[in-house]
């Protein structure tokens, strides 16, 4: 019986399209779909997914927030996100990505003092609040968590990229490898935000009120109550957050960079009015929803 073979140069083109295919398959993941109730599968190079691996919506205390447990961090400190609010949409708000942008977790904190002690604001309009999106990095005053991976550079951002371990922006092993970004994404998936607010901290005068996606009418909103200034880009910022969510997945984004040496409780006093504003519990200017 006489058997086909294929040519070896043919076998080398399949071979490669295969390497090819497998490599989109894990490095090229696109936003997953907002909506349905599933939880996000966020494919990793190994085949790795986001899920959601234990949830509480009962508020441990009746008078406050519901909260969602979202995962664990990296050492196993609970990511947990605090709503506030009616219904799905409103604002996610998400501080301390960078463990050594310390103010920022401050004012997301302040932020849910505020709101647990505002009357109003558990039949306000939807807010969910992870305050600390990377606590080991917190715990630790360094900028990545607990394995050196920039969370703000492992989300799967159509350009995340690959850089060695020790890197400043070192984004990870692959997009979503880590826990602290999939705790995002699964906030991101259950509250299906009209808009996301990352506040941050930078140094040398830079601080600003930075957009991603459709966003520049929030950010001018704030600029309006925080007095600084709107910028558009901060630089590529691969597989960022703002990437991830602004460019590709066209949900306002608004990164809220302070002045990285102001202590949190100024940093709440400047940003107070511009965050309720940017919440729909402002008493200024109407957010469009
Ligand atoms: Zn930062």
């Amino acid at each position: 019986m006489r058997t086909r073979r294929i040519p070896a140069p043919v076998l080398c083109v399949l071979l490669a399209m295969w390497g090819c295919a497998m490599w989109a398959a894990g490095c090229g993941v696109r936003p997953p779909m907002l909506g349905g109730d599933e939880a996000p599968m966020v494919a990793g190079r190994a085949g790795i997914a986001c899920q959601v691996a234990e949830t509480q919506s009962e508020p441990p205390n009746p008078a406050g927030p519901r909260t969602i447990r979202l995962g664990h961090s990296v050492e196993g400190t609970p990511l947990v996100l605090h709503l506030f609010g009616r219904g799905d949409g409103g604002t996610l708000v998400i501080g301390g990505i960078h463990g050594d942008e310390p103010n920022g977790a401050d004012v997301a904190q302040r932020l849910l003092e505020h709101l647990e002690a505002e009357p109003g604001a558990r039949d306000g309009p939807p807010v969910a609040i992870l305050p600390q999106a990377n606590p080991d990095g917190l715990a630790r005053g360094t900028r990545g968590n607990a394995r050196g991976v920039d969370v703000n550079r492992n989300f799967p951002a159509a350009n995340w990229r690959r850089l060695e371990p020790g890197h400043r922006y070192y984004g990870g092993r692959w997009p979503a490898s880590e826990p602290e970004t999939c705790a995002v994404l699964i906030a991101i998936r259950l509250t299906r935000p009209e808009r996301i607010i990352a506040i941050h901290a930078i140094s040398g005068g830079r601080h600003c009120n930075n957009f991603d996606g459709p966003a520049e009418d929030l950010a001018r909103a704030m600029s309006a109550l925080n007095g600084y200034p709107v910028v558009a880009s901060l630089g590529p910022c691969h597989g960022s957050l703002g990437n991830w969510a602004g460019v590709d997945g066209g949900i306002p984004i608004l990164t809220l960079e302070l002045p990285r040496l102001l202590p949190g409780p100024d940093a709440w006093d400047q940003n107070r009015d511009a965050l309720l504003e940017a919440i729909g519990l402002g008493r200024f200017i109407p957010v469009a929803r």
